[in-house]
């Protein structure tokens, strides 16, 4: 007689044997029962906290089908496969399938043998979803990334307001909209697209306690970098850079000085963009350097540290950004360096752009300006922008908590040249100009001005140009001056003002420059000699492999590994594991090859030594 195993309905049971997962997460079992008991869900938790959990386990007791729309295609392949993997029936419907497979996947719907569909945001709109969804026995309908719902959102997507009338045509449906980012503006609105009451909003705290957040001015950004990642060697961590060609630059730049970092971005192959992701989660390259393109989606608990190099497209974007370091709860490092060429650039933009947009994207720009040049709690504006408060001024893992807590020296007379400066050329000039004046530069467009005739001409010689720039940010950080956003020209404050008449003293942080990089001395350290003979070998080696297996030479390592290598010759697989870019998964998969090489080397070059 046949039998059907009657599948175990109990949340715990089910998070067990299908995700293989022994405790719920936080908030997660509370919305699960919310939408067990049938009643739609709003779900603003951080990127990692197991949104998907929340649809995924209910739609497996529901009878009927459960949609999920996402926009992050690659994604959802990845989740239908793992579902399908765990035993999970879901599939992905969309254009590019052909027509057999489309007729199976409807037919499967339909027999409610499928329990998940995953479609993109275009299918929204194309009548041969909608009505294989009429059809379909709709239990529930799950919005993954649902701030796209809103044009306050930093992601908009037109298709997604179809969301409202598909939502109004199945009534009994469950709907259950997900998202990381949402301002309180932002989760009104999607709560009223969807018709999901206030009071079914689950809202988690924003706060990444173990973040360290800081703003530094981009001065020599190549030096800032180097002098970041030292003493952070073999740690994990991404650098964020706005444009391809400079991932390629930074990512050249950090390997001749040392560093094992790797680029990421989406002009790259696809087979070696993958094979530098894989290097990078399994630690044998720990630095990646991409452009936005890398992140959504990975799962690396150790990430130590995010590092932006150029402006965030949004304060959203910067919080998920960020939010990739430190999944594991210890410490992890969030530097922004930040540039005025860049407001320059996305105002470009922005100005290009759709009108429509104009006046969010200004809107977001501007606070992310007045973050960096702000020197409140960090921690207490961000959350703000969420709509959390914090009880505390200070949190003590920012820089302008750690700031506020270290003696400041004296910066009154600088402040007063610096600001003096500014005034004599009548506030309409940048930073650069005001810097080239005090320190006494010739360029023609001063002479021009006639401002090498002024009395601040050339009376900033006993700072560097770096020390300068760097009083420039605390200045405005302390909003003594402000900087316009049309033209970049800096303007006195009434604060700033009563600095320079001297009223006020202006005490700030160390405007000494910057350390210059060099290569590293700890791990990675190369000396200038090594043995080419045997460095050559290795690079053989190296190409017989990269071959092989159809990848670019510097994947299997690095020349700066290999000149390590034939400087350090290590024979032992600890000591092969000490040379920069090698990981365990390196080492088990070239590790013979490449130490039986060496050892070789060393033996004949022992042998030639003692017969000479
Ligand atoms: P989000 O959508 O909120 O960014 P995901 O749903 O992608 O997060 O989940 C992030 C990771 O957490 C996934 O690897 C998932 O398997 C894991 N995860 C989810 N719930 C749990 C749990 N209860 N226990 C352990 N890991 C979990
Ligand atoms: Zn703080």
């Amino acid at each position: 007689m046949p039998h059907s195993i009657v599948p175990p309905q109990d949340p715990q049971r089910l998070l067990q044997d299908v995700f293989g997962h022994a405790q719920f997460r936080p908030m997660q079992r509370e919305i699960i029962d919310h939408v067990l008991a049938r009643r739609s869900a709003l779900v603003v938790l951080s990127t990692g906290s197991g949104k998907s959990l929340c649809y995924q386990l209910p739609a497996l007791i529901f009878d009927g089908l459960t949609v999920v729309v996402s926009p992050l295609i690659s994604l959802m392949q990845d989740q239908v496969e793992a579902l399908r993997e765990r035993g999970v029936p879901a599939a992905f419907y969309n254009s590019t399938l052909s027509g057999a497979e489309r007729m199976d996947i409807a037919r499967g719907v339909r027999a409610g043998r499928i329990k998940l569909l995953y479609i993109a945001p275009e299918g929204l709109v194309q009548n041969r979803i909608l009505s294989l969804l009429e059809e379909a026995n709709l239990s529930c309908i799950a919005i993954d990334e649902a701030h796209c719902i809103s044009q306050w959102g930093h992601d908009f997507r037109p298709e997604y307001r179809e969301l409202g009338a598909i939502r109004r045509r199945h009534p009994d449906a469950v709907c259950v909209a997900l998202t990381a980012t949402a301002t309180p503006r932002v989760q009104e609105d999607i709560a009223q697209t969807l018709g999901i009451a206030p009071e079914n909003a689950f809202v988690g705290s924003f706060d990444r306690e173990n973040l360290f957040l800081s703003v530094e001015p981009r001065i020599r950004m190549n030096d800032q970098i180097a002098a970041f990642l030292r003493g952070r060697e073999g740690q994990s961590g991404i650098v964020y850079c706005p444009t391809r060609k400079q991932v390629d630059a930074l990512a050249e730049k950090l390997t001749t000085l040392g560093f094992s970092a790797l680029p990421y971005h989406a002009g790259m192959e696809s087979e070696d963009r993958q094979a530098n992701q894989a290097a990078f989660l399994d630690g044998s390259a720990p630095i990646m350097v991409a452009t936005v393109a890398f992140g959504m989606g990975i799962d690396k608990e150790d990430v130590r540290f995010v590092l932006h190099a150029g402006l965030p497209k949004s304060p959203e974007a910067y919080y998920q950004e960020i939010g990739r370091a430190g999944r594991d709860g210890k410490r992890a490092d969030c530097l922004w360096l930040f540039g005025y060429s860049d407001v320059d650039m996305i105002l470009h933009f922005i100005q290009e752009g759709a009108p429509s947009e104009r006046e969010g994207r200004l809107e977001r720009l501007n606070w992310l300006l007045n973050w960096a040049y702000s020197s409140d709690c960090r921690r207490k504006t961000l959350l703000e922008y969420y709509g959390e408060g914090r009880e505390q001024e200070r949190c003590g893992m920012c820089d302008n908590c750690a700031a506020a807590e270290k003696p400041q020296i004296d910066l009154t007379i600088p402040a007063q040249k610096f600001m003096s400066c500014i005034v004599r050329t009548k506030q309409l000039f940048g930073e650069a100009y005001i810097i080239d004046v005090l320190k006494g530069s010739a360029k023609q467009k001063i002479l021009n001005n006639k401002h090498h005739e002024l009395s601040v001409y050339g009376i900033g010689s006993e700072f560097s140009r770096a020390g300068w720039q760097v009083l420039s940010f605390q200045l405005l950080k302390r909003r003594m001056i402000k900087r316009d956003l049309q033209h970049g020209s800096l303007k006195m404050t009434n604060a700033g003002w009563e600095v320079l008449k001297g009223n006020e003293p202006f005490m700030g942080r160390s405007i000494l420059p910057l350390p210059k990089a060099k290569a590293p001395q700890i791990k990675g350290a190369v000396s200038a000699e090594y043995d080419k003979e045997l460095f050559e070998k290795l690079r053989v080696k190296r190409k017989e492999f990269a071959d092989k297996k159809s990848l670019s030479a510097f994947i299997v390592f690095y020349d700066s590994s290999l000149r390590e290598m034939a400087s350090r010759f290590p024979q032992t697989e600890e000591a092969f594991l000490e040379i920069s870019g090698v990981g365990p998964t390196k080492l088990e998969q070239y590790g013979d090859a490449f130490l039986q090489i060496i050892r070789q080397h060393c033996q004949e070059r022992r042998e030639n030594e003692s017969g000479a």
